[in-house]
């Protein structure tokens, strides 16, 4: 039966008024931590939902009940913020986690830079104005072998940057069998449509020849560079055919046309024989094949911070540089910051000193005499721990998705399920985020820094306290 228009009229009344909810006393720790404006927006969201719910049929909450619900808004926007998290899913190139933690004295670089003022565009020799990032493009085009070099925001910008200075209005030859989607939407096709550049196809998925790329360019007067993709997280294995870059490059070099490689991971050193993860290109080794410019990620395999590198021929970075488009994708002084310190430790070979490069080279015995620890620290009712051979990741798309040999801790709840487990690793202070694997979870030893055991294992044990 429907109530009678003075009913709901008498329960609109019993709403709360918008004031006197943010106002509550219940709210002042709520106030003060994120704001009166904060505090007001979600009392009127919480009142609008309370009148809706009226109008459906509904009975208005008590005031404290309301408050509550106020609280649980704000509570819910803070779990939306940047929040450092303990990285136990053994993908040590996270892209959800903000792939690869700094060095320390990459993390010191960028607070100091972030705290005063610095030389940024500045040439304290001669007082005047200086090249912006100059020493850190000198030595990140030293550790390529390249003449020069340029950093950007991300391998995205580094890409659409290089195609729009080198090509718009052009052509640009690619092979079927690269026009990949890298992840979080980065497709080749579409940034190549952005860049102003026509896209020509050659070849087939799986097998190009040289005489595909020669026969474009045969037909086509209007082609300005061909492009090569490193498609690193994916993978055409069996009856495959591609010519080298060394190839490409004098078929370039013959044609007057520039040849960008779009590398992705950027390796400045040879994982092979440094990490025995093998099927990631060296940059220096791209260039030394003849690329004119050859685009990768500061923050994958690199081991520093978000950042786009653009290293090469010095006529091909000339040109980009001069593109309105560097302009608007240049780096923070925040990040490139962070990426000199990162590189100066390349180029004085403390390699473990760079996080990610650590990670991926610690040996198997190592994790697996931490993991091994963590579990005589551990007592933990209601749950069977079990120390397990896994196969982590490199991740941010190299390596092809290649597993890295690891080992966890497996911790199966005999209560709850692994997928609650995990929820409640997350929900802590300082979440853990775990890997689900059918029954249990599994807390991976190679991709906890340095410091963090003591938060993970209280991170447990508090998942399992309350369940009892
Ligand atoms: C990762 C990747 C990109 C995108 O790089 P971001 O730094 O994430 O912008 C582009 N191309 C290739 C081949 C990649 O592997």
């Amino acid at each position: 039966m429907a109530d009678s228009v003075e009913e709901v009229r008498a329960r609109l009344r019993s709403v709360p008024k918008v004031d006197a909810l943010a106002q509550d006393a219940g709210l002042a720790l709520h106030r003060r931590r994120f704001g009166e404006a904060a505090t007001t927006r979600a009392a009127r969201e919480v009142a609008a939902r309370i009148r809706n719910g009226i109008l459906e049929g509904g009975v208005a909450p008590s005031h404290a009940e309301a408050v509550a619900t106020v609280a649980q808004v704000l509570d819910a926007l803070a779990t939306a913020r940047l929040r450092r998290v303990i990285n136990a899913t053994g993908v040590v190139l996270h892209t959800n986690l903000g792939r690869a933690p700094l060095s320390e004295a990459a993390v010191s670089a960028a607070a100091e830079a972030g705290r005063g003022y610095e030389a940024l565009e500045l040439d304290l020799g001669t007082g005047g104005r200086g090249a912006r990032a100059g020493y850190l493009e000198r030595t990140l085009a030293e550790l390529c072998g390249a003449e020069a070099s340029l950093v950007v925001n991300n391998n995205a910008a580094a890409m659409l940057l290089a195609l729009t200075a080198l090509a718009a209005g052009k052509g640009v030859v690619v092979s079927r069998g690269e026009l990949v989607e890298i992840g979080g939407g980065f497709r080749i096709p579409e940034v190549l449509q952005r860049s102003g550049a026509r896209m020509i196809e050659v070849g087939t998925t799986n097998r190009t020849r040289l005489s595909d790329y020669q026969r474009a360019l045969d037909e086509h007067r209007d082609v300005g560079a061909i492009l090569s993709v490193h498609p690193g997280n994916f993978r055409i294995t069996g009856f495959t055919e591609h010519p080298r870059l060394d190839a490409l490059a004098r078929l370039a070099d013959e044609r007057g046309v520039w040849l960008v490689d779009d590398l992705g991971g950027g390796a400045l050193v040879d994982l092979s024989e440094l990490a025995g993860l093998a099927g990631e290109p060296v940059v220096r080794d791209r260039v030394a094949a003849g690329a004119h410019v050859v685009c990768f990620s500061c923050d994958k395999v690199l081991g520093g911070p978000q950042g786009g590198a653009l290293v090469g021929r010095e006529d091909a970075l000339l040109t980009i540089r001069r593109d309105p488009l560097a302009r608007a994708l240049r780096l923070g002084s925040l990040p490139a910051a962070a990426l000199e310190a990162t590189l100066d430790h390349y180029r004085l070979g403390e390699l473990d000193a760079i996080p990610a490069l650590a990670m991926m080279r610690r040996p198997v015995d190592e994790v697996r005499a931490r993991v091994e620890r963590w579990r005589e620290c551990l007592v933990l009712e209601g749950a069977a721990l079990t120390i397990e051979d896994v196969e982590g990741r490199v991740g941010g798309g190299t390596f092809a998705e290649e597993p890295v040999p690891s080992v966890a801790l497996g911790v199966r709840s005999e209560q709850l399920g692994a997928d609650e487990v995990a929820r409640r690793l997350r929900s802590g202070p300082l979440p853990v985020l775990v890997r689900v694997a059918e029954d249990r979870v599994l807390v991976d030893g190679r991709t906890v820094l340095a410091g963090e055991d003591d938060a993970v294992l209280e991170a447990l044990r508090r998942a399992f306290s309350r369940t009892t």
